[in-house]
């Protein structure tokens, strides 16, 4: 993948081509110390007749209503589509075996400026599809069950918290994933603290239960997922109807598939959950990885 960073100037409405490995965040960036600021990661698929960008639409409302959720400025559609365009024709002129890549691209509050005032900062750059994502969508993955440490449905009651937006500060969620690691599993699986499965520390959970596609109501306390969305939207042509549920941990053993989504995982079946194996679908599997990547 190339050194490639956009950094953008939302104010000003332009952007400029720099490289990743310079340095280029001021420490006094809020991002930098207080993960105040908020990102988006999406799916590119190369193709014959193009780039198609995974879910594009969906990215940009859920950056718009992160945006919104911390008091943010509204980020200009027209402004962040140019900024992916332009990196997608960058890594597509130096690499054009590309089959397929991420894009990350995030607005920070930036730096204060003069009295109580900031100057938002904004850029974006190309990840790979890398090795452990490859593996996973080949064989599935394991996961451990963790305590998110609050109730369901408490983000309407406690807006500060900022569920649902995706936000910078993903700590905990790093910490989760690690904290899986160390008990042998490759995920954790956040479940409220009354028992209700929420998602991933990085993805959202699908399960099938015979004609049924399942997963947690966003407003249970979990982010919105573009993939999720997009697998919904294509359920009816699988043959499936889908459906927001109050999942526990036993549905989701006891379900015939289960699966982490997300914009760079695609579809990943989750084979077995706090020691217990989980039915593997794979033929469904391999069409929902179809759909997303759109091959
Ligand atoms: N939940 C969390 C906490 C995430 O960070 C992500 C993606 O990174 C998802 C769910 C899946 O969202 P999407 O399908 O839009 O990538």
């Amino acid at each position: 993948m190339t050194d490639l960073l956009i950094l953008v100037d939302p104010t000003a409405g332009t952007f400029e081509f720099t490289d990743l490995s310079a340095a280029q965040l001021p420490v006094t960036d809020l991002s930098a110390h207080r993960g105040d600021g908020i990102f988006e990661t999406v799916l590119v698929s190369m193709g014959a007749h193009g780039a198609t960008v995974v879910s594009r639409q969906r990215h940009f409302t859920r950056f718009r209503a992160s945006a919104s959720a911390l008091d943010l400025p509204d980020p200009d559609q027209g402004l962040w589509d140019r900024v992916i365009d332009s990196l997608i024709a960058e890594v597509a002129a130096a690499d054009p075996e590309t089959v397929e890549f991420g894009i990350r691209y995030a607005l920070s509050r930036g730096e204060q400026s003069g009295h109580g005032g900031f100057r938002a900062r904004g850029w974006a750059f190309p990840v790979p599809v890398d090795d452990h994502i490859h593996s996973a969508r080949e064989q599935g993955v394991t996961a451990v069950s963790l305590d998110r440490g609050f109730d369901a449905y408490i983000g309407s009651k406690a807006p500060w918290l900022l569920i649902g937006a995706k936000t910078l500060s993903y700590a905990v969620n790093q910490a989760a994933g690690r904290y899986a690691g160390q008990r042998g599993a490759d995920e954790a699986l956040f479940v409220s603290h009354d028992g209700i499965v929420l998602e991933g520390p990085t993805a959202n959970l699908i399960i099938r239960r015979g004609d049924r596609l399942l997963t947690p109501n966003p407003d249970a306390g979990l982010l919105s997922g573009t993939t999720q969305r997009l697998i919904f939207d294509h359920a009816e042509n699988l043959g499936l109807r889908a459906e927001y549920a109050d999942l526990r941990l036993e549905d989701v053993k006891m379900a015939d598939g289960a699966w982490f989504v997300s914009s760079m995982r695609s579809a990943v079946a989750l084979r077995e959950l706090d020691g217990n194996a989980i039915s593997v679908d794979q033929r469904l599997t391999e069409r929902l990885q179809e759909i997303i990547r759109g091959r």
